[in-house]
């Protein structure tokens, strides 16, 4: 079958046009992905690249997997050697690969963010600093701002001691963090983009290499990754190649992490881009779903501005819900996602949406309940349960012994006498040599130095017995040497621990076979050993460089690469292979994706649009993108729900439903539950300024949105009580969200409901129990 027979006229003319840099801008479901994908397959087919000549960004490890899949159905070609990836995860190959020029040791490591913040609290100790005046998250924020912004410790300003004091705490994180062998996320961009800026030679390299840089989700790409891009694609340098580029505008929805909108117009700008292609034709979601999306998303300012049609038919309208609690909430979705199932619906074209990781213990609970099999994206990802990271550790040790932070978690774990006293001196001893925990071993003297340096033979004894192993069985000897195991064993809820442990061999064996490591290489054999084996290293300028095709294996050993995997997969959804299980994720972590059903969960004031985004500049209409992400996910069922009482954080909330409701086309929507009375007053969203001595109307909408949390009993006293269930002549049927001004002029924020939200007061409204 031809490559371009399934595309539409815009689509063929956006995957076969000429070799410049090129902006596809185009609405959910219009196929940007699948645009992306063909024209790598195009080009190739056509020989006017070869594989090696093409860089892909993806915004997932998961999409990156589901591109090389589609090109290797497509074309007859090994896709094992294409840069295709996350930024993350080219970078780290790129650094790999250039170890000694980006001064790394080869088997460096990758921190991922839980292990950075205990790095940053472990330096905070050390040097003494108040934890108080400079909290470790905030800390870890300002770097990770400053990386994000190409910014070192030495290009930072500061205005006022503590800044100082916080700039100061950078560079001594970097230090660290070079000591031990270990890169956080932000400096896998930050070191790769500096790498190219500095080395011309190896620049000029890749700049000739990739004649085709392809990114997809490009509305979410922060400036440091935009500058690097520019770097690789040689942005005004001779032997520069071009960009293809898909994006939209609508969905971009990571600007608290830096990411930029204004790259897309700043690209089009700067790369004279001549071909802006828009896709208008949506091939996902059916008519209901598709105008609630676009209705919504037209209350946003500053759009580019693009439309979306189908010719999928109206479908089914929009169904809500308003649930009296989370869970019933979360009932109810089980039993429309039964009925959905009994229509023929797969477990796994079923999506569970929330905004906060939080909202997914109810769900997940009654799930659990009802016996149906679901899988969790972005919670506790395997490699993040405690007993696999305790086991990578030991791993990380073999491979980098420097590592503190591996160091320390498993220096006594399991228990073998090392206490904290022995800790603190082995520590001071590193301080004092300026050298890692581990090389700080031998100077310590006792009992405690010789408990230490037995750990010590421990891990190098391990690393040598398992040096002439494939991965698989070097993991099976290190849960053994380890004990591990032993010690899982013996503990009473162990079992489930030691089948995650075992798991991790399993991992291995599918980590080598994916990978092309093949799974009788040694796993500490790096390099040399994939050299030998075909890959040509050539020179140009003194430079090591690879021949174009050197899959994973020829930059670094299969031990490394599965450590990295390990670290980042973390940020990655991730679904267990093979299991028809439902889906529950963040919206976030929706992007992208696509399922025949969808469920967005908890649509009230303060969770969607969250809380924290009426601090900030734009927040509200950041969370409408997002919202425009969740509907535009569903193909044929959208189900919208919210709450009027949720515990979330260990505390009763009484929300008003999402302000976004509002915001959709009603004749798309079924509202499923009986919604409080609204007769006397027409509009169930009414919050016009009622012309009554007894309230007080609650205006602004920030005000309405701030969440209540239930209070003590201090609240009572006064007859009425937080949660109570009210009448009022005028409003209907309500519920008392707050109390305030305590006896002398008692006030109640009152949620009406279809009526709104109404500040009463309490010594003069009529208010009846119910
Ligand atoms: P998003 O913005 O959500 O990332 P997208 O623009 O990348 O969406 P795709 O995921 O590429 O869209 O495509 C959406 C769906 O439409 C996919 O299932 C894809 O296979 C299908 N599709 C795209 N183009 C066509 C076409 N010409 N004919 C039939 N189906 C198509
Ligand atoms: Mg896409």
């Amino acid at each position: 079958m031809n490559l371009l027979d399934n595309l539409n006229p815009e689509q063929l003319a956006a995957v076969t046009l000429p070799s410049q840099s090129a902006l596809i801008l185009a609405g959910a479901g219009s196929g940007k992905t699948r645009v992306l994908t063909t024209r790598i397959a195009w080009l190739i087919q056509t020989s006017q690249v070869s594989p090696a000549g093409i860089m892909a960004v993806t915004f997932t490890n998961k999409a990156a997997k589901e591109m090389l899949s589609r090109l290797s159905a497509m074309l007859p070609i090994n896709t094992r050697g294409m840069w295709i990836g996350t930024f993350h995860g080219l970078c780290n190959r790129l650094l790999r690969t250039h170890h000694r020029d980006a001064a790394l040791p080869q088997s460096f490591q990758i921190l991922d963010s839980q292990d950075q913040l205990s790095m940053i609290k472990r330096m905070l100790k050390a040097l003494n600093v108040d934890d108080e005046k400079y909290p470790a998250k905030d800390l870890m924020y300002f770097i990770n701002n400053a990386k994000d912004n190409g910014r070192r410790a030495a290009d930072c300003e500061a205005y006022d001691h503590v800044q100082k004091r916080m700039v100061e705490l950078y560079d001594a994180y970097d230090q660290q963090c070079q000591r031990e062998g270990v890169v956080d996320f932000a400096e896998l961009l930050l070191r790769a983009y500096e790498l190219l800026q500095r080395n011309h030679p190896l620049r000029q390299h890749y700049q000739m290499r990739f004649r085709h840089i392809l990114v997809d989700e490009f509305q979410d790409t922060n400036d440091l990754q935009y500058n690097l891009l520019k770097l690789l694609a040689g942005h005004h340098e001779p032997a520069g190649g071009a960009i293809f580029a898909v994006g939209d505008d609508d969905q971009s929805i990571y600007a608290f992490r830096g990411a930029n909108v204004g790259n897309m117009q700043a690209f089009e700008r700067e790369f004279e881009v001549k071909n802006l292609i828009k896709l208008e034709q949506n091939y996902r979601s059916h008519g209901h779903i598709l105008d609630t999306a676009n209705f919504l998303i037209a209350n946003n300012k500053q759009r580019l501005g693009k439309n979306l049609r189908t010719d999928a038919g109206q479908g089914e309208p929009v169904r809500i819900y308003e649930a009296s609690s989370d869970l019933e909430e979360a009932q109810w979705i089980i039993d429309e996602a039964k009925s959905l199932m009994g229509e023929g619906v797969p477990r796994s074209e079923i999506a569970i949406l929330y905004r906060s990781n939080a909202q997914s213990r109810v769900i997940e609970h009654a799930l659990f309940a009802a016996g149906i099999p679901y899988t969790v994206y972005g919670g506790l990802r395997y490699f993040q349960r405690a007993e696999v990271k305790h086991a990578i550790a030991y791993l990380q040790l073999m491979d980098n012994p420097h590592n503190d932070s591996a160091f320390l978690r498993v220096v006594n774990f399991p228990t073998r006498g090392i206490g904290a006293r022995s800790i603190e001196q082995l520590q001071m001893a590193a301080d004092s040599y300026g050298v890692s925990l581990y090389a700080a071993v031998p100077h310590m003297t006792g009992k405690a130095g010789t408990v230490l340096s037995n750990f010590v033979k421990l891990i190098e004894s391990a690393r040598f017995e398992t040096q002439q192993l494939p991965l698989p069985e070097m993991v099976k000897v290190v849960l053994e040497r380890s004990t591990l195991l032993d010690h899982y064993g013996k503990e009473k809820e162990g079992a489930e621990r030691i089948e995650n442990l075992e798991q991790m061999v399993s991992a291995a064996t599918h980590f080598v076979q994916e990978e092309g490591f093949g799974v009788t290489a040694p796993a500490h054999l790096g390099p040399q050993a994939a050299a030998s084996s075909g890959a040509a290293i050539v020179n140009l300028d003194g430079i090591e460089l690879l021949d174009a095709d050197a899959p994973l294996a020829a930059v670094m050993s299969p031990l490394s690469a599965f450590l990295s995997h390990a670290s980042l997969e973390a940020g990655d959804a991730q679904a267990q292979a093979g299991q028809d299980a439902m889906q529950l994720m963040t919206v976030h972590s929706a992007k992208g994706l696509e399922f025949d059903a969808v469920f967005i969960t908890g649509l009230e004031e303060g969770l969607f649009p969250h809380e924290s985004s009426s601090r900030e500049l734009d927040g509200v209409d950041e969370e409408r993108r997002l919202m425009y992400v969740a509907i535009t996910r569903a193909r044929k069922r959208l189900y919208m729900s919210f709450t009027q009482q949720r515990m979330l954080h260990g505390q009763t909330r009484f929300n008003m439903k999402s302000r976004f409701f509002d915001e959709l086309p009603e004749e798309s929507l079924k509202w499923l539950s009986p919604r409080v009375q609204t007769k006397w007053f027409g509009g169930r969203n009414s919050t016009t300024a009622w012309d009554d001595a007894n309230f007080r109307e609650n205006g602004s909408d920030n005000q309405i949105a701030r969440q209540i949390t239930q209070k003590s009993s201090s609240d009572k006293g006064i007859g009425w009580r937080i949660g109570e269930q009210v009448a009022h002549a005028r409003f209907g049927e309500g519920v008392i969200v707050n109390i305030e001004g305590g006896a002398g002029s008692p006030r109640a924020l009152i949620n009406f409901g279809g009526a709104g939200m109404k500040m009463l007061d309490l010594s003069v409204a009529k208010l009846e129990k119910v």
